[in-house]
């Protein structure tokens, strides 16, 4: 319940669109998360209820399972319930984002088109982002809810169109929180390291915690990390500290996540401000 009221609490502070669903309460019995672009919803079922996305089986762990939606995902969704042979779908209707436009310029040239001989290093990071992102395990952390990763001044939301020193490149996922060089990085949820590259080209210092059901959370720009690969972490637990390594200008924490190739607000995840 105390999760229930914080939500309703921040729709009056933040930009949050309302609860667009309507589930059958034959086969869900809680919800959490909002049905929007950028959004993450998690879901208690009945005992025997799968559900499916766009046709797509979603997996469970105990009753719980877990859908996300990108920046741009269309706004008509199906999902589908079914359990010993009763069966309903559930026309759902995201709320649309609107993003803004960000203009960062003074990046060293080689951070905003990189030279040719960058690439090689850029395209074998790309990959094991991409194998660590691929970890779908069945831990449940991506169900325990949220908190700030750190504190400070919002600086980057997600969605927005970005443009470096004048050029448009990809719209940024994440969201910044300035903080000094050194401020610690929490754990956000529990979870287990499957990424931990203190130089990659664009993120510099770059964490990533699998929350399980494909769930996964991604730290960038760090200036130390104070774990590894395979390490289990709990909520609030350090892992990293605030730098401004790759593509930064300053020291910031540039927190990502995602479910499956889908980017997810951060902002939606968590309550109130990460100012101290
Ligand atoms: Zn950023």
């Amino acid at each position: 319940m105390r999760r229930a009221a914080s939500l309703f609490f921040g729709l009056f502070l933040l930009p949050m669109p309302a609860l667009s669903a309507d589930l059958p309460r034959d086969f869900v019995t809680a919800q959490s998360g909002v049905f929007t672009q950028g959004g993450m919803v998690v879901l208690d079922l009945r005992d025997g209820v799968s559900v499916r996305l766009n046709g797509e089986t979603l997996p469970q762990v105990g009753a719980r399972t877990v859908l996300g939606f990108g920046r741009d995902a269309k706004l008509a969704q199906r999902l589908e319930f079914s359990n010993a042979g009763k069966s309903q779908t559930v026309a759902v209707k995201l709320t649309p984002r609107q993003y803004n436009i960000q203009r960062i310029d003074g990046l060293p040239p080689a951070m905003v088109t990189p030279p040719d001989d960058a690439w090689p290093r850029i395209i074998a990071q790309g990959k094991l982002k991409r194998a660590a992102r691929a970890i779908a395990s069945t831990q449940s952390g991506f169900s325990q809810g949220f908190v700030w990763p750190t504190r400070g001044r919002i600086t980057g939301v997600y969605g927005s169109q970005r443009f470096y020193n004048g050029e448009a490149r990809r719209p940024h996922f994440g969201i910044d929180i300035a903080a000094p060089r050194g401020t610690a990085v929490t754990a956000p949820a529990s979870g287990t390291v499957t990424l931990a590259e203190p130089d990659m080209y664009f993120e510099g210092g770059l964490v990533f915690i699998d929350h399980g059901l494909s769930v996964t959370s991604a730290y960038m720009h760090l200036d130390s990390l104070q774990v590894k690969v395979g390490d289990k972490v709990k909520r609030g637990d350090v892992i990293a500290t605030v730098g401004s390594t790759g593509r930064s200008t300053g020291p910031h924490l540039d927190w990502r996540m995602f479910w499956r190739g889908a980017r997810i607000d951060p902002a939606l995840l968590v309550d109130g401000s990460p100012n101290k």
